[in-house]
C-alpha cells in the first residue's frame, strides 16, 4: 500500500488579484515542481499558460474538489494550496510542514506566524470532502473557528514578524511590489533571512501610503479640550487643487483597493463644501479600499447619510460620529459647545435606518466618561451604529493626560505610522506623522512637493524606526504611545 503524500499543488487565485509578472508565474511553478516532486499542478485561472492545469469550476471549494477528484485516492493524500503565486517558497520550511501535517495525520496545517508567499496550506482528501458547499469566510478561519471537529495543525517558524503584516503570496498590486523587490536584491531569499532583509531594504515595505488621513477643513463647531490648540482659531479648507493632486496621484500610483481615505483631522468635514463630491470621487477610484469620515454630527441629517448611501461603493463608506458621551453636559464641558441635543437628533434619525455604509458612535476612552461605557454600548445596541472606543492621544504631551489605561508600548518595534500613514492638514502640509498635526515640527508643503516625493522623504524615518535607531528621527517617538495603533 502507498503512503499518503502530497499528490497536487493548486494555485488559487482571487478572481481581481490582477496579473502578476511572468518572472513570478515561472519562479512560482517551478518552486512548488521541486518541493512536491510528482505532484499534478492546477491553477484556478489561466495566468500560468500551458504550465498548469486551468480549472473551470467555480470557487475554492469546487476547485479543490475537482484537484482532489483527479487526484487523491488515500484519505489523508494531501493538496498544496497556495493562495496566488509564491515565488519564495521555502522548502526547509515545506519539508517540516509537510513532515507534520502526515506525522500527526493533520487534515488542515498552515503556519500563522510564517507571512503568505513562503509555505502552502496542506488540506487533505478527507477535508476537502467534509467542506461546505460555499464558505463564507476564508479557509485558515473555517478551520480554526471549527477547530474542533477537524484536525488542524498550526506551525510556528522563527523569526516572528508578524508586526511587518508582510504579504509575499502575489495577491495584490501591493504584496507583487513587494515581491518585486525581494527579487532585485536577493531572488534566493529563504524565510530565515527575511528580517535580514526588512532591515536592510526597509523602503521596500513602504512602495505607497495606504492609509491618507486629509483634514480637508480645520474649521470646527467644537473646541475640544482633548485636542491640541483647539482654542485657537484655524480656519482654513484644504485648496482644491491640492485635493485634485491627491485624488489623481492615488488614482494613477496606488495599488488596486490598497488605501484608505480618512476624513479627519482636527477638523469637521462636513463643513467643507465639497465633501459631497469628494466622496463620490474617492469612493469611485479602484484603489480605495474604504473611505472614513469622522465628524462631530452637528449637521448629519438623515436626508444627507441616504444621499451617501447611494453612491456607488457606498458599502465602502464608514461615518464615524464622535459622540464620546450621552451626557449633555460631559458633552459641552468636553466640547465647549453644548451641541448634544441636535447631534442626538441626527443619531436618533440615523439609528433605526438600514445602509449599505457603515455607522460608528466613537467614545474617546478617557477617565471623564469612564463611568458610561457601558450605558454608551448599551445604547448602540440592535442599532445602525456600531459603538466604538478610542484610544486617547496627548499628541506628545500637548494636552492634560485623561487616559484611562497605559496602552504605552512595553516593546518598540517600529512605528506603524511611518510605515503606512500619510497625514495632510487644512494647510495644505503634510508632517512627518499625525503627532504633528499642525506640521509645526515638520512637514513638506503640497504645493512645493508631490506626494511622491514628500512619500520619499519618510523613507529615512521609516528606516531609522525599522533600525531602532529612534533618536535620529525628527519626532520624539521614545515619548509617544501611538505606535502600534492602527488607523485603516
Ligand atoms: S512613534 Fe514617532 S513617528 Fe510614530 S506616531 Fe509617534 S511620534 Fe509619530
Amino acid at each position: 500500500m502507498r503512503a499518503a503524500d502530497v499528490r497536487a499543488a493548486f494555485v488559487y487565485r482571487l478572481p481581481d488579484a490582477g496579473m502578476p509578472g511572468a518572472a513570478i508565474v515561472e519562479r512560482a511553478i517551478r518552486s512548488l515542481k521541486e518541493a512536491c516532486p510528482g505532484a499534478a499542478i492546477f491553477v484556478s485561472d489561466e495566468s500560468a499558460g500551458s504550465a498548469a492545469t486551468v480549472l473551470k469550476e467555480k470557487g475554492l471549494v469546487e476547485q479543490l474538489r475537482a484537484v482532489a477528484r483527479a487526484t487523491l485516492s488515500d484519505e489523508q493524500d494531501s493538496i498544496a494550496l497556495c493562495f496566488d503565486y509564491y515565488a519564495f517558497l521555502d522548502p526547509t520550511l515545506y519539508v517540516e510542514a509537510r513532515r507534520r501535517h502526515f506525522e500527526f495525520l493533520a487534515q488542515y496545517s498552515y503556519s500563522e506566524n510564517v507571512p503568505p508567499g513562503f509555505l502552502p496550506d496542506l488540506i487533505s482528501k478527507e477535508l476537502i470532502e467534509q467542506l461546505p458547499e460555499e464558505l463564507n469566510e476564508d479557509l485558515r478561519s473555517f478551520v480554526f473557528r471549527n477547530i474542533d471537529r477537524y484536525d488542524a495543525e498550526l506551525l510556528y517558524f522563527d523569526p516572528d514578524l508578524r508586526q511587518h503584516r508582510l504579504n509575499l503570496s502575489g495577491a495584490t498590486g501591493r504584496s507583487r511590489a513587494l515581491v518585486e523587490s525581494v527579487l532585485q536584491h536577493n531572488p534566493e531569499l529563504r524565510y530565515s533571512q527575511l528580517q535580514e532583509f526588512v532591515s536592510a531594504h526597509p523602503e521596500s515595505l513602504r512602495p505607497y501610503p495606504s492609509c491618507i488621513e486629509v483634514e480637508l477643513t480645520s474649521r470646527s463647531p467644537v473646541t475640544p479640550v482633548y485636542w491640541p490648540g483647539a482654542k485657537s482659531a484655524r480656519n482654513a479648507d484644504l485648496p482644491s487643487d491640492l485635493l485634485e493632486g491627491l485624488l489623481e496621484d492615488v488614482e494613477k500610483n496606488a495599488f488596486y483597493r490598497d488605501v484608505s481615505f480618512i476624513f479627519g483631522g482636527l477638523g469637521e468635514p462636513l463643513l467643507y463644501d465639497a465633501l459631497d463630491d469628494v466622496l463620490e470621487r474617492a469612493l469611485g477610484l479602484p484603489a480605495v479600499r474604504q473611505v472614513y469620515v469622522e465628524t462631530f454630527a452637528s449637521g448629519l441629517s438623515s436626508g444627507r447619510v441616504q444621499a451617501w448611501d447611494g453612491l456607488g461603493g457606498s458599502d465602502r463608506l464608514n461615518v464615524i460620529v464622535r459622540l464620546n458621551t450621552l451626557d449633555r453636559k460631559r458633552y459641552a464641558s468636553l466640547h465647549g459647545a453644548d451641541m448634544l441635543p441636535a447631534v442626538m437628533e441626527h443619531v436618533e434619525g440615523l439609528k433605526n435606518g438600514t445602509y449599505r455604509l457603515k455607522l460608528f458612535a466613537e467614545m474617546l476612552r478617557i477617565k471623564d466618561t469612564d463611568d458610561e461605557v457601558g450605558a454608551f454600548f448599551d445604547y448602540f445596541e440592535k442599532s445602525a451604529f456600531t459603538p466604538i472606543l478610542q484610544k486617547f492621544n496627548t499628541y506628545l504631551g500637548a494636552v492634560e493626560q485623561r487616559r484611562v489605561a497605559d496602552l504605552t508600548p512595553l516593546h518598540r518595534d517600529f512605528c506603524w505610522h511611518l510605515a503606512r500613514d500619510l497625514y495632510i492638514t487644512a494647510d495644505g502640509r503634510s508632517p512627518v506623522c499625525k503627532q504633528d498635526p499642525f506640521a509645526k515640527r515638520s512637514g513638506l508643503d503640497l504645493r512645493e512637493h508631490s506626494i511622491e516625493a514628500i512619500w520619499t522623504a519618510g523613507q529615512k524615518n521609516h528606516a531609522a524606526s525599522v533600525r531602532g535607531e529612534h533618536e535620529v528621527i525628527s519626532m520624539p517617538c521614545l515619548e509617544c504611545d501611538e505606535w502600534y495603533t492602527f488607523n485603516a
